[in-house]
């Protein structure tokens, strides 16, 4: 299966297409469409979003659709070996956020950090200054009206932002991105990478993140996601069933 994005050669996962890319190849396209203008629209596709795209066609074809769709977490890694193909790396959402925002610094990119709850993107946003300085930041809380959204549009639009992080949760922020293609060149979802790049919530330990368990560690810190997590296990079944069911079927 051939990517949207040219040269890169892709997987499917229970229907959805994963590129076959890794941090750098996929911050090589970053920059190149920042740097051409070039809209691109990046998902970081983890296993909970896999499952349900598999149930759900029209989420399923708004996550095909995307520019480039990276593996978010070893669950997808693993699938892909369940397939038979390899994954170069996992990457995620956070890692690739904090990659935007080095790049971004050496180049004075332009970035608008979108969702969290009020308070919040701002906040990321002066943190992340410190770290980053040379990165021009505006902000947005997620949790607007689709009353005030013209006036937030306009707000993002008088920014022109170079690249837009989403973070409204999945798979909103992603349908956020494509009904808002024109927003900037690069628009990415970052699910609750806000509150970590905010300092309100906390990565993962070292430990936890060279495991590739962050999944893991955050069960053990907010039980009440346990309700998300036990898809990971059927996620797992469905891509047995898959390789069985396409058992000598050439994808790439
Ligand atoms: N969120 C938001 N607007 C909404 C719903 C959620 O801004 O209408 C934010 C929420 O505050 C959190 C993020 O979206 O910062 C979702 O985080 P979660 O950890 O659930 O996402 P994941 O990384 O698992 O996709």
């Amino acid at each position: 299966m051939k990517s949207a994005t040219e040269n890169i050669f892709s997987i499917d996962i229970l229907g959805v297409r994963i590129d076959q890319i890794d941090e750098a190849g996929s911050m090589n396209i970053i920059r190149h469409a920042v740097e051409n203008r070039k809209r691109l629209r990046v998902i970081t596709a983890n296993p909970e979003l896999i499952y349900h795209a598999e149930k759900d066609e029209p989420l399923r074809d708004m996550i095909n659709s995307a520019d480039v769709i990276v593996p978010d977490g070893v669950g997808v890694v693993w699938a892909a070996r369940i397939l038979g193909k390899e994954l170069k790396q996992r990457v995620t959402g956070i890692d690739l956020a904090i990659r935007i925002l080095e790049e971004g610094s050496k180049n004075g990119w332009r970035i608008f950090l979108l969702g969290s709850k009020p308070g919040v993107a701002q906040k990321a946003a002066t943190e992340q200054s410190k770290v980053f300085p040379g990165v021009i930041f505006a902000s947005h809380h997620g949790y607007f009206t689709r009353e005030e959204e013209p006036a937030l549009l306009d707000k993002i639009r008088d920014f022109a932002p170079d690249v837009l992080l989403t973070g409204l949760g999945a798979p909103k922020q992603e349908y956020w991105n494509q009904e808002n293609n024109d927003l900037a060149p690069v628009k990415m979802g970052v699910g609750g990478s806000l509150d970590v790049l905010a300092g309100e919530v906390k990565r993962a330990p070292q430990f936890f993140q060279r495991w590739g368990i962050e999944w893991l560690y955050r069960l053990i810190s907010e039980p009440s996601r346990i309700r998300r997590q036990v898809v990971l296990p059927l996620y797992l079944m469905r891509v047995i069933q898959q390789k069985h069911r396409h058992t000598g079927h050439k994808e790439t």
